[in-house]
């Protein structure tokens, strides 16, 4: 252990340069900008992508990049990706090599995205990580004299045809030396030794992850997930298995279930015999009320670190029950395709969360989003519309579009923030909501177009018994954990014999089956999401949905049923009219990466 007070000194200086670091690119925004754009573009003039369209090494300039460069979505680019993915190593987008892929929540034909990235953004990820705490601790000081328990987790990974990884980014991250091999720092010292996390198994990962977490109750300080369901499962977990955790802190010793050797000898670092702290655990945990779970087990708890915004929201109750309304904390903004920015004022209320884009991270662009007359589908969108960084306008919404060092150009990132203020020139952006996402719990984001096409393949299965589905609509069900799907279906019968339950169990797994490969993940390897419902609803309940509608103001000639709902009333209308329900009897299939790949082993 390092002596305290060089360490302090250390500390205190990292901090001060992490601040200064945030006000030199805030005020210099739009420079650094221009910089980061000219980098990307003189290191990749060679490249494939950006010679098809006359961008060479000479013409490379701001200017010329916006005339000529097309904006484009992850369809656009797909062919370029499957080449690279089936082992074309030429400088398709990017002069530097791809070291993997990033897997996106977002998905394509089903399947997860592919973002290729190259080695060096680890670092510009590692920056951004490196600002959180420096921030955190000028509204929350003394966080060093103590530990983060974070449930922090990796996934499975696959190969592509070609032999690259292709695995989500936090697995990415959390596998490499920027994490694994971090030098002592008090903010970056958590309760869950590595090997707990970087245990594949999810069971083993998270039993002994809160095992530690236990066992160091008094030092923690902060507890927190990435996003908020992710913390709210590690509670749920507890409640279910807090009588092993504590014979296991009573005997010193760990469950037989926990097989894995290095997580076992991770563990058993910091597990000794402790019967007080058992006690005072099972004391706890057999309370019938659960209120205030996480401030009773862990007192010196300061914060929630979760990110509790866009459809995290949803969670936002839940997590104030059991902490007894401890603040909640979103520090950052980030995806596959690139790291965004971060929230320079941790302590404010969700809903007026503001994330501070950060210049150096990538080239950032917005369009404008005009939500009464959107751009029509297959309409180009023009150009020069896009607006940059330091231009955008106090209280607009747009969509964000990024050029990446990784080899993404005018990427639609499929997001839309709204402008709510300036952290000297850098704007500071709200996050609206993921454009076209209908439904989601976990990591999983499923939009209109699989929805639909999930619930007409479903409905067939009526047919045979002379029956069809003449309305839908759906929500994201969380009042349980964890949380489901459920589809109020109002059906059509020709006969006057009774359908088999059985046939809406197969057509609640046939949605299963239909939807993306995230959702399915979720269902059957994290088992984040719960089974799918189907609520028959009695005739008539979609027309008194419309009659709703009209009453609120809605236009009869525009009229549609949503195809999700949000509003209480709106959800307590359909409830009261439900005759019937079902829930799918098994787990859809799911294999790491994509259909067409053969698994590694
Ligand atoms: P992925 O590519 O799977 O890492 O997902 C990235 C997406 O997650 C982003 O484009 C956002 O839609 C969402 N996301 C990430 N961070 C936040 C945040 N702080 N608040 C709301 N949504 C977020």
């Amino acid at each position: 252990m390092p002596e305290e007070a060089p360490m302090k000194d250390v500390v205190c200086e990292k901090s001060r340069k992490a601040l200064q670091f945030v006000e030199d690119v805030t005020c210099n925004a739009d420079e650094v900008q221009r910089k980061v754009l000219a980098e990307i573009l003189s290191r990749n003039a060679n490249v494939e992508y950006l010679q098809r369209y006359g961008l060479d090494g000479n013409k490379a300039d701001r200017e010329t990049f916006k005339k000529v460069m097309p904006i484009v979505s992850y369809e656009d680019l797909k062919p370029d990706i499957e080449r690279i993915s089936n082992g074309d190593t030429s400088q398709i987008l990017c002069s530097q090599p791809i070291s993997e892929f990033l897997t996106s929540s977002g998905t394509s034909a089903g399947e997860r995205k592919l973002m290729p990235t190259i080695e060096e953004e680890l670092g510009r990820r590692s920056l951004l990580y490196s600002l959180l705490m420096p921030v955190m601790n000028q509204f929350v000081p003394g966080l060093d004299r103590g530990k983060g328990m974070y449930f922090l987790f990796i996934k499975s990974e696959a190969k592509t045809p070609g032999g690259l990884l292709a695995r989500p980014v936090l697995t990415s991250y959390y596998k490499s030396s920027y994490f694994r091999e971090r030098p002592y720092d008090p903010y970056t010292n958590y309760t869950s030794p590595n090997e707990t996390i970087l245990c594949q198994d999810s069971y083993q990962s998270m039993y002994s992850q809160l095992l530690c977490g236990l066992c160091q109750n008094h030092d923690v300080l902060r507890v927190g997930a990435v996003f908020a369901s992710g913390f709210i499962r590690a509670i749920k977990f507890l409640e279910k298995h807090w009588i092993l955790l504590c014979n296991d802190i009573r005997n010193g010793k760990i469950d037989s279930k926990i097989s894995d050797p290095s997580v076992r000898e991770a563990v058993l670092k910091i597990l000794k015999p402790n019967q007080k702290l058992a006690d005072f655990i099972e004391a706890e945990c057999s309370r019938e009320s659960w209120k205030g779970i996480i401030t009773r087990l862990w007192p010196n708890t300061k914060y929630i670190d979760v990110i509790v915004t866009g459809t995290m929201s949803q969670y936002i109750p839940t997590l104030d029950y059991y902490s007894n309304g401890l603040p909640l904390v979103c520090t950052m903004y980030a995806s596959s395709e690139c790291y965004f920015g971060l929230n320079l004022n941790p302590l404010s209320k969700p809903s007026e969360v503001s994330y501070t884009l950060v210049p150096t991270m990538a080239y950032f662009e917005f369009l404008p989003v005009n939500r009464t007359a959107p751009t029509p589908l297959g309409q180009k969108t023009d150009l020069q519309e896009l607006v940059d960084l330091v231009d955008v306008k106090l209280g607009e919404e747009y969509e964000l579009v990024v050029t990446t060092y990784a080899g993404l150009y005018r990427y639609r990132v499929g997001d839309i923030l709204r402008v709510a203020g300036f952290k000297n020139k850098a704007p500071q952006f709200n996050f609206v909501c993921r454009k076209n996402v209908v439904l989601s719990i976990d990591a999983d984001k499923t939009d209109e177009v699989e929805l639909q096409n999930a619930v007409q393949n479903a409905a067939k299965h009526l047919l045979p018994f002379g029956a069809s589905l003449t309305e839908y609509t759906s929500y994201a069900d969380t009042s349980k954990i964890p949380g489901h799907y459920v589809l109020f279906w109002e059906i059509c019968l020709s006969g006057s014999a009774p359908i088999h339950p059985s046939v809406f169990e197969d057509c609640c797994l046939a949605i299963e089956e239909s939807l993306n490969s995230v959702y399915r993940q979720g269902r059957v390897s994290d088992k984040s999401i719960g089974p799918l419902e189907i609520r028959i609803t009695e005739k008539g309940t979609f027309d008194r949905l419309m009659d709703f509608a009209l009453s609120q103001g809605a236009s009869i000639n525009q009229y549609k049923a949503p195809r999700c709902v949000k509003y209480a009333p709106i959800i307590e209308l359909l409830n009261s009219r439900v005759v019937s329900s079902y829930f799918s009897p098994k787990c859809p299939k799911w294999v790491p990466g994509h259909k067409q790949w053969c698994t590694p082993n």
